[in-house]
């Protein structure tokens, strides 16, 4: 029986400080302007040398996630090994705690941390810039889910120029007991653009701008003030869909949160709040009030995905 060489890798969810929608482009995505920040609410997916490719899925949140090929992870994978020349015989392991259409890029991290894992089983030696290139035919958010951090993100959200950030914040993260698609979410935001008779197509409407209000709240470590600046275009058509979600946003604010703001295009709410006891009173209340399924409290921002550990064992996957 032969050793055989297991690597771990820890990938972190996001949430956008800022979504600013635009216009949907010829080729069905939106312009956006996005400002992305890792939190500490992990993924951890585990990759081990296998005849073929094949995918399990476990955790709190394993509910929904395909254990297929058509899990992003895998797909991640196999990108991965068609560029390298290689045959992908990996066991891809995730065990999910990130809320699954949720908002926080959860099959990103997944993707992201199965390009940053195969990168290192395989000796690769691919460098950051080139997996966050290459994460781009994968999905929008799977660039900024390889680099990690802070970053400002333009055209459908993947082209990337970091940003620094003065201090961590904090963050409580309340989930909701049901999911949000993403294309539905954007439907619906065209639907109203045209029911109202104003723009929709990206060649009408100026592109987003970033917010310079935020970046320099996040630069300058100014909580208040970051408080003050974030913003979801997407929250009001989440809210109006889940009327649910209006109910937590207020619950959230109503215990000591600085401000609240729809993850993405949704169902998680995050909320910034001034420390960590502030965000143990927070979680305490959402949870009390019954307005959320769960409730996390999360930093960030945290570092991207880097293989964790490596595992040796007598027995092959
Ligand atoms: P985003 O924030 O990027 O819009 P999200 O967090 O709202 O995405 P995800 O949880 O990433 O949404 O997944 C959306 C759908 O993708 C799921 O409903 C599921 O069917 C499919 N999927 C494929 N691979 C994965 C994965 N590894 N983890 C979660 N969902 C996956």
């Amino acid at each position: 029986m032969s050793d055989v060489k297991s690597i771990a890798v820890r990938a972190p969810a996001k949430v956008n400080l800022q979504l600013g929608v635009g216009g949907r482009r010829a080729d069905g995505y939106h312009e956006l302007a996005s400002v992305f920040l890792t939190v500490s609410l992990f993924d951890r997916i585990t990759l081990t040398p296998a005849e073929e490719l094949r995918v399990t899925v476990g955790g709190v949140r394993a509910a929904g996630v395909p254990a297929d090929g058509s899990n992003i992870a895998a797909r991640a994978v196999d990108l991965l090994a068609k560029r390298s020349g290689l045959h992908p015989g990996v066991h891809v392991h995730i065990d999910k705690c990130i809320p699954v259409q949720g908002g926080m890029a959860g099959g990103s991290a997944d993707a992201a941390g199965a390009l940053v894992g195969c990168n290192a089983l395989w000796n690769l030696g691919i460098g950051r810039a080139d997996l966050v290139e290459l994460a781009a035919e994968l999905g929008s958010d799977v660039p900024f889910s390889v680099l990690g951090g802070a970053a400002f993100g333009s055209g459908r959200g993947e082209r990337l120029t970091v940003l620094p950030v003065g201090a961590t914040t904090h963050w409580v993260f309340a989930t909701a007991g049901f999911g949000l698609s993403t294309p539905a979410v954007f439907a619906e935001v065209e639907r109203r653009r045209k029911d109202a008779g104003r723009p929709w197509a990206a060649d009408d409407i100026p592109s987003p701008r970033v917010s310079r209000r935020l970046v320099d709240a996040l630069a300058g470590g100014d909580t208040a003030a970051l408080a003050d600046a974030l913003s979801n275009d997407l929250e009001p058509v989440a809210t109006s869909m889940r009327p649910e979600l209006a109910r937590t946003l207020k619950t959230g604010t109503e215990a000591g949160a600085l401000a609240g703001v729809l993850c993405g295009s949704g169902a998680t709410i995050g909320f910034l709040v001034a420390d960590r006891n502030a965000a143990r009173t927070v979680a305490q209340g959402l949870l009390a009030s019954g307005t959320c399924a769960s409730a996390h409290v999360a930093d960030g921002p945290v570092p991207g995905p880097e293989p964790e550990e490596t595992i040796t064992t007598g027995e092959s996957a």
